[in-house]
């Protein structure tokens, strides 16, 4: 199979360093959705006396912090994919249709793992 020469020790490079930046990310929401962080929480004392008042921030800001952290997750994922098949040697090419993905495409997304035709047909 003729493979294009890609500049695979750079994107290795890019996705370890996004793969440590998204750990670092899950971890600091990890201990927020934990309650570790109540900091903010705890700013606004007057707001005490009504009742469920704070109670309820907290709430929304915890799901909302959980809504983040799956975000984080999910690109998690897609960059421990893109690594795999940076270890396979399948780096670039589309997980669908097995076509090489556009360079600017994995400059632009390292972790890319389907090329942009294919992604946005299986996104509907
Ligand atoms: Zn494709």
């Amino acid at each position: 199979m003729a493979q294009r020469k890609l500049d695979v020790e750079k994107y290795r490079e890019l996705l370890l360093q996004e793969r440590e930046r998204l750990l670092d990310q899950i971890r600091r929401i990890d201990d927020r959705t934990a309650g570790r962080d109540r900091l903010e929480s705890q700013v606004s004392s007057e707001d005490f006396d009504e009742p469920g008042g704070d109670a309820a921030s907290d709430t929304l800001e915890r799901s909302q912090a959980m809504a983040i952290g799956e975000n984080f997750r999910d690109m998690l994922a897609h960059v421990d994919h893109a690594l795999d098949k940076l270890e396979k040697g399948t780096y670039g090419q589309c997980d669908a249709c097995k076509k090489p993905i556009a360079k600017a495409r994995l400059d632009f997304l390292p972790w890319a793992t389907m090329c942009a035709d294919c992604r946005k047909r299986l996104a509907g």
